[in-house]
């Protein structure tokens, strides 16, 4: 599977709220989410807890949401940085435009 925004492998689980959760493919030991796949071939995922940590047969995954550079980049509300020079130039204009 894919990522529809950004073409990232990521693998879709199920988590325990039944919900549907994408964690990035490979695992990452910074994720905070544990997943691990069931005898029928799905994969579920939970936040591991101090009562439940994490299982021995679970891995910990990031989610591909915290990752996703298509989404980051569209949360993205900062402006851009113009190269020193651009922004004088569009002064300089301004000032001595007809
Ligand atoms: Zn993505």
């Amino acid at each position: 599977m894919r990522c529809p925004q950004c073409g990232e492998p990521v693998v879709w689980t199920v988590t325990d709220a039944g919900r549907r959760l994408a964690v990035n493919k490979t695992p990452d030991e910074n994720g905070n989410t544990a997943a691990y796949r069931d005898g029928t071939g799905t994969w579920r995922s939970r936040r591991p807890t101090d009562e439940l940590p994490l299982a021995r047969w679970e891995k910990r995954y990031m989610p591909h949401v915290a990752t996703c550079q298509a989404q980051a980049h569209r949360k993205k509300r900062r402006p851009a940085v113009l190269p020193p020079g651009v922004a004088d130039m569009a002064a300089y204009r301004r000032r001595d435009g007809p």
